[in-house]
């Protein structure tokens, strides 16, 4: 029987293992099974005899079994007895044994006459040379007495497994589809093939699977990986050919208008860089085509008035514009903060005259009639400036005349959620993301599609500096305490003071942190929306939890309790701020330390992005060392916003020269979020670079890596970029086509046929 890659995984199959392979691995189809490449190649080692045996080294020998017995295991009493299966082997001249653990399933295998394929590493007990769980294949002895070709010379492929799917499970699987393969078309064109070196599909498939030669095998891996940047780069590609063929508004910056009453009324000057964006921007604005523009600015550097301006510009040409922020803090704090920089120019029409406009706020948790209210003004087009959540992109939304989309911090919004509010208008709005967080430019091209990228080095002038120390508990306990000594002289000078925990309750089960997502479900935010490139779920996989693992993470709970009860603090008004609390009362904490009456707030993550209360000049983070750079780096910004400097204090039980306690020294060690953001990408896995939400297409990227393969990346834009202006449709290219289909799902694929 014949299979294609599209075709279901059940032919040829059992139904145990095809049902393993689909929920363990997320495999179904031939192609996903296909496609499930191995991580390395490893071959048996050097063929040799029980005598020679060295120690240390990986091994293979030819043995036949003497016996094999079980031997009772010393388990803690009460636990079920284990065995350990101690086999004795020899090759005609001498004995050793072997041991294998909890191998009740595997004990029949050994018996005595087999002979069998050992291998493994080297190992000793009790003076003698021992193997400890080989690896074993039983020689099958033809009926001539004839051993068979054992292909010892030949790499085999190791897959990635999960505890449920063995590599016996998926090599046999594998083997038994490769065999009944039938035609695979590529979907790299031959050309492209041919200019890259690489093999075809179809050789690249068996050679990837079972190569004669290692060099081999990693050969057709490569020939994956240029494959995956080439389909993704011919995606992005027709993304572009659509975008320059559509229209936008133009905004021309109008004079006389709100933006010049705006900056008549600012209390500082811009500073070079802020000016040079604006203009920058301006002039995107002006044009007949739509503006793709990315602004990442040192946070800081005063990225909301750069884009304020822009919204005024748009206002001033006569049509709206919509902000969206990541979390319900940061949109009403972006609503009273635009709201009170405009002054009278935000009393909507209360004066008459043109130069007023009204900015209101949308969120997923204000009431019926309130949100009523704030739809009928946006769909009138009485408000020009509409700052909101992802409530924003709801259906029931409809602008008058949506003219630019901001999008604030951008990381935490996916391509399809940008996409989403473009949609809201007539014609493709102009579009500006912000971020604070340096993003390399291979992965603003490959995750973010195509945005022109604008950066803000500059913060304003005057600024103090905000001393970062780390404050390491595993060399002296006694320091915690210390902490909140200085935290005291801070507020006894008149301000006020953050305390950022990774918790928000002492033993909720829920890992590591808070994600700000209170506004889950009514804002349609996915819990784990943080995944992304904005470094949140930072995988603490190299082990470095050691032994601070034994004390659980300071929780905002706890905390808040341990404070009020200290006598250095007696008097203070200390309040918690997360984001499972609801909204109004969130909006009252934030409202009421924005006025000076709360000197502490005990938080989470919450206020790691934009949150701006200059009077705060002090940051306590306790378990520092569970924050990733960038983060820790985005929480420090907070502080020292005004005129004041600032402190921040990471408190870590990381022991020196942990990973754990080198990221936060790091932190500690410069205030240049660009370096950190550099250092922060040397030391993360690619997963966290690439998440998920962001492109919509990790899943599919099984080889790329966008910050290793820069090199292919650029080679395949390349490629991609002629092969989409030769041929638009790829009407010539069916098999590309095909994978494009499944590199994106249904919505983006829909995005880019919108054109
Ligand atoms: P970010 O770039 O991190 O979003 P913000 O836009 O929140 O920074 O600005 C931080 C603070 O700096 C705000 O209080 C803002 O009013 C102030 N600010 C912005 N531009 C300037 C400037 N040119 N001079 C002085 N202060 C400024
Ligand atoms: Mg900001």
């Amino acid at each position: 029987m014949i299979v294609r890659l599209s075709d279901p995984l059940t032919a040829g199959l059992d139904k145990g293992a095809t049902r393993l392979l689909a929920t363990q691995l997320g495999v179904h189809t031939v192609g996903d099974l296909l496609r499930h490449f191995p991580r390395r190649y490893e071959r048996y080692g050097e063929l040799t005899t029980i005598r020679d045996l060295p120690v240390g080294q990986d091994v293979t020998l030819i043995a036949e079994i003497v016996m094999s017995a079980r031997k009772p295991m010393r388990t803690p009493p009460g636990q079920r007895p284990r065995f350990r299966l101690e086999v004795t082997v020899t090759d005609g001249r001498d004995r050793m044994t072997m041991s294998f653990f909890n191998a009740g399933k595997i004990a029949g295998a050994f018996q005595p006459g087999r002979r069998m394929l050992f291998s493994g590493t080297v190992g000793e007990f009790r003076g003698q040379p021992q193997l400890t769980h080989p690896t074993w294949k039983q020689l099958e002895v033809d009926p001539s007495g004839q051993e068979p070709d054992l292909d010892l010379d030949r790499p085999w492929a190791v897959y990635p497994t999960t505890a449920k799917v063995k590599q016996t499970t998926l090599r046999a699987a594998i083997a038994a589809v490769l065999g009944q393969l039938g035609e695979v078309p590529d979907p790299l064109p031959a050309e492209v093939r041919a200019r890259w070196g690489l093999m075809g599909l179809r050789e690249a498939l068996a050679a990837v699977h079972t190569p004669q030669e290692e060099a081999e095998g990693y050969a057709a891996l490569d020939r994956f990986t240029h494959e995956e940047a080439f389909v993704l780069q011919v995606a992005l590609a027709r993304r572009r050919a659509a975008e320059s063929g559509s229209l936008a508004v133009a905004r021309p910056q109008r004079a006389g208008g709100l933006r010049e009453a705006f900056e008549a009324r600012l209390p500082f000057v811009l500073t070079e860089s802020q000016r040079a964006v604006g203009e920058q921007l301006a002039q995107d604005l002006a044009a007949e085509h739509p503006m793709h523009r990315l602004l990442q600015g040192e946070v800081g550097s005063g990225k909301t008035v750069v884009a304020l301006r822009a919204m005024l510009t748009v206002v001033d040409a006569g049509g709206q514009a919509a902000l969206l922020a990541p979390t319900e803090v940061l949109a009403a704090q972006h609503h009273r903060s635009i709201t009170a920089m405009l002054g009278e120019l935000a009393e909507g029409g209360l004066l008459g005259g043109e130069h007023s406009t009204r900015v209101v706020l949308l969120t997923g948790s204000m009431s019926t009639p309130a949100r009523r209210e704030v739809l009928l003004r946006i769909a009138s087009g009485e408000a020009g400036i509409v700052v909101g959540t992802h409530a924003l992109l709801q259906e029931q939304v409809s602008f008058a005349d949506l003219g630019l989309v901001v999008v604030d911090e951008q990381h935490r919004f996916g391509v399809e959620q940008r996409d989403a509010l473009r949609a809201k208008a007539s014609t493709v709005p102009h579009l500006l993301v912000m971020t604070a967080t340096p993003i390399p430019r291979t992965v603003a091209m490959t995750v973010f599609g195509d945005l022109e990228v604008s950066t803000m080095t500059e913060v304003p002038a005057g600024r103090a500096l905000v001393a970062t120390h780390v404050v390491p508990l595993a060399e002296n306990p006694a320091w915690y305490q210390r902490v909140w000594a200085r935290l005291r002289e801070e507020v006894d000078a008149g301000h006020q003071a953050y305390v950022v925990c990774p918790r928000i309750e002492a033993d909720d089960g829920r890992p590591g942190q808070d994600g700000g997502e209170g506004e889950d479900g009514e804002d349609g935010t996915v819990p784990g929306a943080r995944d992304e490139f904005g470094g949140l779920l930072f995988d603490l996989e190299d082990g470095d939890e050691g032994d601070r693992a034994r004390r659980p993470l300071r929780a905002v709970a706890e905390v808040v309790a341990e404070l009020r009860a200290l006598p250095a603090f007696a008097g203070l008004r200390i309040e918690v701020l997360h984001g499972r609390m609801p909204a109004e009362e969130r909006e009252a904490v934030m409202r009421a330390f924005a006025a000076g009456q709360v000197q502490i707030l005990v938080a989470t993550t919450v206020i790691e992005v934009g949150v701006d209360v200059a009077n705060a000049t002090a940051m306590v983070v306790l378990d520092a060392d569970r924050f990733g750079i960038s983060q820790l780096h985005q929480l420090r910004g907070r502080v020292g916003r005004g005129s004041a400097g600032g402190v921040c204090l990471l408190v870590s039980d990381a022991a020196a020269g942990t990973p754990a306690r080198t990221r936060v020294e790091t932190v500690a060690s410069t205030s240049d979020g660009f370096a950190l953001a550099r250092a922060d990408l040397d030391l993360r896995r690619e997963g966290d670079v690439l998440g998920a939400r962001q492109s919509g297409v990790r899943s599919s990227l099984r080889r790329l890596r966008v910050l290793r393969d820069e090199k292919t990346i650029m080679a395949a834009r390349h490629e991609a970029t002629s092969l989409v202006a030769a041929d638009p449709d790829l009407s010539g290219h069916p098999a590309l086509v095909e994978a494009l289909g499944e590199l994106l799902d249904a919505d983006r694929e829909a995005y880019l046929d919108r054109g």
